[in-house]
């Protein structure tokens, strides 16, 4: 079997409320050096390090602003075909990856939910 190394990562950037994806793939983060992955606004990134066998995945969140870090092993973010991690405060999504079908259904769903709680106006 041929693995496909490659895999899309989209994030809610705080600065823009828009949604940035990106494709990426195991040639991006050769070695030790870590990738920083822009916003197209230019106003926040997403940091991931190569760490052992893992990889440090650093995002700016755009519920509580603060940056949260998560740990994945590298073989599960190249292989995994949809993960999304929220922020603790919150429970809402901030980030996730996988293929770019899945992503962009991810993406939809979550306006969906965004829009509603809008539309709604939650009083907690
Ligand atoms: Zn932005
Ligand atoms: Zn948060």
């Amino acid at each position: 079997m041929v693995i496909d190394y490659s895999t899309y990562l989209g994030y809610k950037c705080p600065s823009c409320n828009d949604f940035s994806t990106k494709r990426l793939t195991v040639f991006d983060l050769p070695g030790k050096k870590h990738l920083k992955i822009q916003c197209k606004c230019g106003e926040s990134h997403i940091e991931i390090h190569p760490k052992g066998t893992q990889y440090i995945i650093k995002v700016p969140c755009f519920i509580c602003s603060h940056v949260h870090e998560f740990s994945i092993s590298k073989k599960k973010l190249w292989t995994s075909n949809i993960f999304a991690y929220n922020c603790a405060a919150s429970n809402m999504d901030i980030c996730a990856f996988g293929s770019e079908k899945l992503l962009k259904k991810w993406q939809n769903e979550f306006f969906a939910i965004l829009n509603y709680i809008m539309e709604n106006d939650f009083d907690y």
